[in-house]
């Protein structure tokens, strides 16, 4: 029977899956609390979290065509993944700190015409492996460059950029983008007309008109 959708942390956002076994990495990142959204921590306490890793590893199973790991999560497990969690959001977001190197333990095999990464170890340390070997496909694929988190500091959903030019920053315009528009636009208007001209402007040249994308 599937999970129900609290427990699916990027569904409870409406969003899509990001494609292939790289929505993993999605659905972590995405098990964060999120002001906007009203959305809780699935990584707060053991029970939400082992509800969110068996979905979430459903999902994978689908998506990737694997068998899926069976993983208990402890109490420590949970520590681990919030860790897990923020590294992965600092590394794509290129806000995180050098901090020691997350390493783990994985087989690869080759059987039955298909060239695999088999998961090692138990609790925290498989999921570890699962998210940076996902990651690390997905960055050879170009695919990870499309998973971004909405630029709204309260959010900061990761969402699949399908666009064209891939120039997708709000992981929902009228939650995120519309009202950041609409004060960033505020903003400009209340400020005076001489504070809002750029400050030198070369003889000739034309001052442009400020514009939000
Ligand atoms: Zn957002």
């Amino acid at each position: 029977m599937d999970h129900d959708d609290t427990a699916a942390s990027t569904r409870r956002l409406l969003l899509a899956a990001a494609p292939g076994g790289l929505c993993v990495v999605q659905d972590l990142l995405n098990s964060a609390s999120m002001p906007v959204a009203s959305v809780p921590d699935l990584l707060a306490d053991q029970a939400t979290a082992q509800a969110w890793l068996d979905t979430s590893l459903q999902t994978w199973s689908q998506q990737a065509g694997r068998t899926p790991p069976r993983i208990t999560l402890s109490d420590d497990d949970l520590v681990a993944l919030r860790e897990l969690r923020s590294r992965i959001r600092g590394w794509l977001t290129d806000e995180g700190q050098d901090r020691s190197a997350l390493t783990f333990e994985a087989g690869v095999a080759l059987y039955d015409g298909r060239l695999a990464f088999e998961l090692r170890g138990s609790g925290a340390a498989v999921v570890i492996s699962l998210v940076l070997l996902e990651s690390l496909l997905a960055s050879h694929t170009g695919a990870l460059s499309r998973l971004k988190t909405c630029m709204n500091p309260a959010c900061g959903a990761a969402f699949y950029d399908l666009s064209r030019n891939s120039t997708r920053v709000w992981h929902d315009m009228k939650t995120c983008g519309n009202p950041i528009n609409l004060r960033a636009s505020r903003a400009r208007r209340r400020t005076p007309p001489e504070a809002r001209r750029a400050p030198k402007i070369a003889s000739g040249e034309r001052e442009s008109t400020p514009s939000i994308e």
